[in-house]
Order: structure tokens, then C-alpha cells, then sequence
């Protein structure tokens, strides 16, 4: 980090404010940690003194720092520093990437990691036997890429007592070979809580190095504030420790995750207690997080209409309606934000009916609550968000026609509901606002830009069809950008301190290579963040941007 004590200029640029009329401007000066100036190249000779640093961006583009508005970073664990499976892409490469962690880690006494994905295992999940043949000694859990599977060997299905008998618990499931009823070797969402004790949890150092380098990577893509949207106490744990320690260089804000069988008073409790408590600039939690439904990989995504591959079979909400109605009431009666994590059509309804009975009971106020994800969700209810001024939180990443689409989404969902994933579109015109986020680890890389290209164009940034994901949800340029600056910023009540370039605000900026408005469609999410700054400060630059400085 530099530090610096002089004004900043940034001048002779393309600075996209994200103000409220979308202004352009040619130049900006920063004091101290904030925006003192927007405005031409002639308005800031005032701000010029001996100290003052200036930057000449000879064209280059400035936007507001991006917000990723959901995303795990307290979860990188299973990115770094464990069984990495993410970015592979076949079964011979998962084999080959555990063999070596276990050669290179001989002496473990278990095996952790993540990033499988279930294309390569559509319905029952990848067998513990091919994990039996590499470790059939030791327990090992690798969670897949999205978070909401597990698949272990049989050592850890032995350890944790899940045998045939095992019945499955409320909202999860344990995969079962059809003819024996055995366990296969995967255990769907809340199934994962039946391996507590067989796989320790991780340790502090390993949770704060995770962190750090989740922000590095963050710092690198030009994120200036992420939701970490399921925290635990270890996770608050490591953020406040490193707060402590003062190596947290951006802004995080996160979510509390409830679980649905355990009591609802005890839990608002512990989300106001941690409220009060975490309370660092860069550290705070405001939210609860509730999982409504799972996914539709899983076959666990909550739908209105039964699954293609199963015609007896819509899915079930992890959380009974009635609980969540009830959950709803208590948490916005005692002003806690929600954030829900919703896939499926009929999950997303019984969510509104929840918020919409909080509504009715509770007096009026600015609640904020958020949905996320949105794989599919019915026209009617696009418009219930405005009503109820509920936030969409999407995932740009995710709006493409790719192997997830023809491995899974139209065998599990036909191609009538397959065409008709991930509506952006139709909330943005139904004036919903949209604050969009990666979901990382479950995307890999999650630099905005990649998104921010896809929400546009509706094709993967590789494109191998020409075939576009339901079209008419394209969005434009500005409101993707606006879905990951501003409307990320109010998505976490901080809209009147960033999220824009505005006097008055902190300095969180940064500067790209390339005017995105001035380059072709296809070409954004090859442009390269130069320089990132977190309140005036430094946190990154590209080895080759020298900042030209004057
Ligand atoms: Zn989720
Ligand atoms: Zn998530």
C-alpha cells in the first residue's frame, strides 16, 4: 500500500461517475481518503501545489471501484491452499489434481477442497469410489464449485455413520446407488452437516491467508467493497482479526447465515450481537442470510412446475413457508436486512409472500432486503420486487449458453424454462433495483468486467455458439456498470459514501485501460484494470501502468 499525503489528480481521462444523470467527466482530485473535485481538466489548476501528484490517463477510463454485492470470500479456503478443482474440466484432470495434493500432503490426516462441477456428474453426483481408489485410508470432502454438494469417500461416509439406513435430513439428501441403497459419495446441502466432527474445521491461519487472498485477487479485478453472503462465527472471527491487524485494505460487508432448525429468536439475537460488535470500516455485517430453495444441478432448486427428468418431483424450499413467513416478520420486525438465496420460480414466490407479510405487519421502512441468483422467476412476480422494494442481486457470470446449459439446465428443466434462465432485463425495466455480484468461489474468475460484458451480450466470453441466452433480457452498458458500482452501494446503505465519483465521497476508484462505451461489445472483458484505489489509498497496480505521473 502507499500511502500519500498530497492531492491526487486524475486528469484528461473518460471518468464515468455513476452519478444520477450518468455524468462524464474529464478529471477528479482526491484528498486525503476523499473525491474533492469532478470535473474538466482546466477546474483542477486550483488543486495544484508542489506535493500534488498528478496522473495523466491520456484517454484511459475511470469508474467508481466495483462492488460485487454477493460473493464467498470467506469460503477462498477451498480455492487456496486445498484441493483445488476449479477451472478443470474432466474427471481425468480431478484425479490427477487430487493424487498430486496427496502426494505432495502425505502425511495429512483428512483431505479437503472444492470446484467439481456437476456437468460431468448429472443425477447422482461423482462416486466415493473413484476418491477410494486415490485415498482409501483417510477421510476426504470436496465441495463442489456452487458450495451446495459434497463428495467424500468412503472412509468419511464409514467415520460419520451414514449407511443405507441413514435417513435423509429435512432439506438435504444423501445420494443413494439405486439398486443397493447405498450411499454413492454425495451428500446434498444439509446432508454436509452429518460430516461434523470427520472433517475438522479450518483453522484460523488457513481461514486469514484464504482471505487474503481472496483480496489480493479482489484488489487485482478492481473490487473495492464485497457482501461475504454467508458468515459464521470463524469466518466473523478471521475478518475481525485481520481488521485487528490491519490488513484489510477494502470494504467487506456480510450476511449471517441462518440455519432453518434452529430457533429464530436465539438467531436474531446472534445477528444483533454481531451487528453492535463488528463495526471496523472494513468490516461490518448488517444482513441475515437465509438459503430458500438449493440448485437446480442438485436437483434441490425449488420449482413450480415438476423437473423435466422427474416428472413426480418439483423440489422442496429448505425452509417450510410457513418458517420463513415467520423468519421474515421477526427479522425485518427488528430492521435486519435479509439476503435470500433463491434459484428456483416457486422459491422466489414463497420469498415475496414472506417479505410481503413482513410488509404487512411491521411499519414501513427501508429494509433493503436482497434475492439473489434468479435462475428462474415468473414474470408477476419481476414486478412484486418493485412493490416490495426488494433488491435483485444476479449473476452476470452465469447468463450464457455453455455446458451448465446443455449438461443440466435443459435436461433438468426443459427447454421452455432453460430458454428463460437468469431474466436481468425485465427488473431493470419493471424498475427493480439491480445490484450484480459473482458469487465467488462458485465463479471463477469473478472479475466484473467478465460480467459486465456478458450482461450485455448474453454469450460466454469464449464463444462457442453464436446461440444467445434469452435475448431480450440483454441489458445496457450503463446499467451493468451502475449494477456493480452504485446499486452495489446502496445494496449495502453505503450509496452516500461510494459507489460513484461525487464531491464528498471516499476514493474509491479505478482506472481502466480502455473506454468500455468506445470498444467493441466482445471486447470488454479484455480490458485491464491499471490502478485500484480504496479510499485515496493504493491497493493495486498493473506492473505496466507507470501512471505517468507529472
Ligand atoms: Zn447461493
Ligand atoms: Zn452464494
Amino acid at each position: 500500500m502507499i500511502e500519500r499525503k498530497s492531492n491526487l489528480i486524475l486528469k484528461n481521462g473518460w471518468i464515468y461517475t455513476v452519478d444520477k444523470n450518468r455524468t462524464w467527466a474529464q478529471a477528479v482530485v482526491i484528498a486525503g481518503d476523499q473525491i474533492v473535485f469532478v470535473g474538466s481538466n482546466e477546474g483542477v489548476e486550483s488543486y495544484l501545489g508542489s506535493e500534488t501528484v498528478v496522473i495523466d490517463l491520456v484517454g484511459k477510463m475511470v469508474l467508481p471501484g466495483f462492488v460485487d454485492a454477493h460473493a464467498h470470500p470467506s469460503h477462498a479456503m477451498d480455492f487456496v491452499g486445498n484441493i483445488s478443482l476449479y477451472l478443470l474440466d474432466s474427471l481425468e484432470k480431478y484425479e490427477k489434481a487430487i493424487a498430486e495434493f496427496v502426494e505432495s500432503h502425505p502425511d495429512d490426516e483428512f483431505y479437503r477442497g472444492g470446484g467439481w462441477a456437476d456437468t460431468l456428474f448429472p443425477n447422482l453426483g461423482p462416486a466415493k469410489e473413484i476418491l477410494d481408489a486415490i485415498i482409501p485410508d483417510r477421510p476426504i470432502a470436496i465441495v463442489s464449485y456452487d458450495g451446495h454438494s459434497m463428495w467424500v469417500n468412503s472412509v468419511t461416509l464409514e467415520r460419520a455413520q451414514i449407511t443405507k439406513d441413514t435417513p435423509d435430513p429435512d432439506g438435504g439428501r444423501i445420494e443413494r446407488d439405486p439398486e443397493t441403497g447405498q450411499p454413492s459419495g454425495t451428500l446434498r446441502e444439509t446432508a454436509f452437516k452429518l460430516l461434523e466432527g470427520v472433517i475438522p474445521d479450518h483453522s484460523m491461519e488457513e481461514r486469514k491467508k484464504a482471505l487474503i487472498a481472496y483480496q489480493e485477487m479482489a484488489n487485482r479485478a478492481g473490487i473495492t467493497m464485497s457482501h461475504d453472503a454467508m458468515l459464521d462465527a470463524q469466518a466473523i472471527a478471521a475478518f475481525n482479526a485481520l481488521a485487528e491487524e490491519d490488513q484489510l485494505n477494502m470494504r467487506f460487508r456480510g450476511s449471517i447465515a441462518l440455519k432453518p432448525d434452529q430457533g429464530i429468536k436465539q438467531q436474531i439475537e446472534t445477528v444483533l450481537e454481531e451487528r453492535s460488535k463488528n463495526t471496523h470500516p472494513y468490516f461490518q455485517t448488517r444482513a441475515a442470510k437465509i438459503f430458500v430453495d438449493g440448485v437446480v444441478e442438485g436437483g434441490t432448486a425449488y420449482l413450480l412446475e415438476p423437473y423435466e427428468h422427474k416428472p413426480e418431483f418439483r423440489g422442496e424450499p429448505i425452509w417450510d413457508p410457513e418458517i420463513l413467513k415467520d423468519a421474515c416478520v421477526a427479522l425485518d420486525g427488528e430492521n435486519i436486512q435479509i439476503h435470500f438465496h433463491v434459484i428456483g420460480d416457486a422459491a422466489a414466490r414463497i420469498t415475496l409472500d414472506a417479505l410481503e407479510s413482513a410488509y404487512k405487519t411491521n411499519v414501513n421502512r427501508d429494509s433493503r432486503h436482497l434475492i439473489t441468483h434468479l435462475q428462474l422467476v415468473e414474470p408477476e412476480d419481476i414486478e412484486r420486487f418493485k412493490q416490495l422494494g426488494v433488491i435483485a442481486v444476479p449473476q452476470p457470470f452465469w447468463f450464457k449458453i455453455d455446458d451448465y446449459y446443455s449438461e443440466l439446465a435443459l435436461p433438468y428443466l426443459g427447454k421452455e424454462r432453460a430458454a428463460k434462465q437468469y431474466p436481468m432485463q425485465s427488473f431493470i425495466d419493471a424498475g427493480v433495483i439491480i445490484a450484480s455480484a459473482s458469487d465467488f468461489p462458485v465463479t471463477i474468475p469473478f472479475d466484473p468486467l467478465i460480467a459486465i460484458q456478458i450482461g450485455t451480450t448474453r454469450l460466454g466470453i469464449v464463444e462457442t455458439t453464436e446461440e444467445v441466452l434469452y435475448p431480450e433480457e440483454r441489458a445496457s452498458l450503463e446499467d451493468l456498470i451502475t449494477s456493480f458500482t452504485y446499486n452495489g452501494a446502496y445494496a449495502n446503505f453505503l450509496e452516500n459514501e461510494t459507489g460513484s465519483i461525487e464531491v464528498g465521497k471516499q476514493a474509491d476508484i479505478i482506472v481502466l485501460d480502455q473506454n468500455l462505451f468506445e470498444i467493441p461489445g466482445n471486447e470488454i472483458a479484455k480490458t485491464k484494470v491499471l490502478l485500484t484505489l480504496v479510499d485515496g489509498v493504493e491497493v493495486f497496480r498493473a506492473s505496466d501502468f507507470n501512471g505517468l505521473y507529472q
